[in-house]
């Protein structure tokens, strides 16, 4: 049994199948990425797993409990985050106080501004927010406006603030779109380092195949809608089916 049990899941946009039969077992502790070509249905996915949409068929099980029909901020709460494809993070605060929210929220359940309050557990809140922000190596923007950061910045800023919520799954859809060569390798060391911990599943979805490889344990390859194979990577770079999905060859 993995963390994550995807079971006969399909789900329709008025006459587009955009997932016909998908099953998928993500194992704790590992990262497994799911990959495909434009439209195979990969955010799709995703959506179904955290409760921005409801799929038609199938089941949702995470961590023993089923997913379906919560809505998104109980899923969150169940442990499980997502860092979007557009970063989403207050523009008008600071990076600190951005990454102070989800600390603050996983706390009281809540973000209240009276939570500012000084005291001594106010003052393991913001020891938490540093720590947090040193391990995206941020410590030394923590008092910028989150509007002006770099895309790169705004994704570390992003992870960071879903790191703070203590997840045990962790959903990443496309976390280097976008990016410069040098900062998607920040992204993947510092993914990596994450994933070392030992403590956090991972589900990444990618287009960067060089992001994949150097992260994934296990890969599944989504094609219109339906997993064609799940390996490991060394058995997928060459599979026929994979470039059939990809070259149409
Ligand atoms: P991927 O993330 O793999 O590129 P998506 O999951 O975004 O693919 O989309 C799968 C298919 O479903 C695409 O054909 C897309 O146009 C369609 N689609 C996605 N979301 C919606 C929606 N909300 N309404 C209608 N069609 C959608
Ligand atoms: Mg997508």
């Amino acid at each position: 049994m993995g963390i994550l049990e995807v079971k006969n899941v399909g789900k329709r946009f008025g006459g587009l199948q955009a997932l016909g039969d998908v099953n998928l077992s993500v194992q704790e502790n590992t990262c497994h990425a799911i990959i495909g070509p434009n439209g195979a249905g990969k955010s799709t996915l995703l959506n179904c797993l955290i409760g921005k949409l409801i799929p038609d068929t199938g089941s949702v099980m995470f961590d023993g409990n089923s997913v379906l029909g919560r809505k998104p901020h109980e899923i969150n709460q169940m442990g499980i985050s997502r860092v979007f494809q557009t970063p989403e993070i207050f523009g008008d605060l600071t990076v600190f106080e951005n990454v102070m929210i989800p600390c603050f929220a996983k706390r009281d359940g809540s973000f209240r501004m009276h939570a500012y309050e000084s005291s001594d557990s106010e003052h393991d809140i913001i020891a938490q927010a540093e720590a947090m922000l040193d391990e995206v190596n941020m410590l030394d923007k923590r008092d910028v406006v989150a509007s002006s950061l770099s895309r790169g910045d705004k994704r570390r800023l992003e992870m960071a603030m879903c790191l703070s919520q203590k997840p045990k799954l962790l959903l990443l859809d496309e976390p280097t779109a976008g990016m410069a060569r040098a900062d998607t390798n920040n992204t993947i060391e510092l993914l990596k380092t994450i994933k070392a911990k030992g403590d956090i599943t991972m589900c990444i979805i990618e287009h960067d195949m060089h992001v994949v490889f150097s992260l994934a344990d296990k890969i599944t390859v989504l094609a219109q809608g339906t997993p064609l194979v799940e390996d490991v990577p060394e058995n997928i770079k060459g599979h026929p089916k994979v470039r059939e999905a990809y070259l149409g060859e």
